[in-house]
């Protein structure tokens, strides 16, 4: 376990902000206005703490300023969850410390991969050559931050992902993103995201897709619902949207779902636990 920061309480739950929820690639145009098209970015705000899930290219449209330093924590290494983290303005601002948790077995593994996306040639700098201070950490099993607990599992996903449940005041979130249900692999969620406020959960296809799709390490609309049910959670958000998958096509998956307490996220949309 490991702590962050003094307290910096306020009597407020978890207030959850969705800043990117497309998967695999960003996409632009009216056909996107809806859902959104930024990649995997969610700001989570529990008092004065701020923890950004995923540094996709939803991460441009975070904020820059917080009471305390913001803890970025990436699920995985895929670029669709990396690619907004670069033009993040916070990294830029001169004595602006912000901390980073990455798949890693060291923080100096962790600093090394993340060196190994910014910099030449893929990109012009590395993120030490930036005007604030990125701290980089291998992500713990469990983090707290203030009384915010973080605790973390291994998903199901080419490559590894993690799963993170956040709890704060008695609220909690689950954000299973990038994660292929198995029978064992569903399981294992179910248990981990048990009694949860809210899942964030992959359903990058429709069920009647899966069967193409098997092994590229995600998931269903059908199996999010029945995650929901399995798990005894209040609430689901779809996330992690395909990149064909338009604003007609996420309103008539959701409407299929016919279950209130399931729909697609939306880019902006924020949710208060
Ligand atoms: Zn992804
Ligand atoms: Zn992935």
């Amino acid at each position: 376990m490991r702590n962050e920061n003094a307290e910096g309480e306020s009597g407020l739950g978890l207030r959850l902000t969705v800043l990117g929820t497309r998967g695999s690639a960003p996409v632009c145009g009216p056909e996107y206005a809806e859902f959104g098209g930024s990649t995997s970015c969610y700001l989570v705000e529990a008092g004065n703490h701020a923890i950004i899930l995923d540094a996709g290219t939803g991460m441009l449209r975070a904020p820059v300023a917080f009471p305390d330093p913001p803890a970025i924590i990436l699920s995985h290494w895929h670029l669709d969850h990396v690619l907004g983290l670069g033009m993040y303005a916070r990294l830029s601002k001169a004595g602006a410390k912000t901390n980073l948790y990455v798949p890693a077995s060291s923080d100096q593994e962790g600093r090394k991969m993340l060196d190994g996306v910014y910099g030449p040639p893929y990109w012009p700098l590395v993120l030490d050559g930036y005007g604030g201070t990125l701290h980089v950490h291998a992500m713990p099993q469990e983090l707290r931050i203030g009384s915010v607990s973080i605790t973390s599992m291994e998903g199901n996903h080419p490559g590894g992902c993690l799963v993170l449940r956040i709890a704060y005041k008695g609220k909690s979130i689950v954000y299973a993103t990038d994660y292929e249900h198995d029978q064992l692999s569903f399981e294992r969620l179910a248990a981990f995201a048990r009694g949860a406020d809210l899942i964030l959960y992959d359903a990058q296809y429709a069920d009647d897709e899966y069967d193409t799709y098997c092994g590229f390490g995600h998931s269903t609309s059908g199996k999010g619902v029945e995650l929901l049910r399995a798990s005894g959670a209040q609430r689901g958000l779809l996330v992690h949207h395909d990149p064909t998958s338009t604003d007609e096509v996420l309103r008539r998956r959701e409407r299929d779902l016919a279950c209130d307490a399931v729909r697609f996220a939306r880019e902006g949309e924020v949710i208060l636990l």
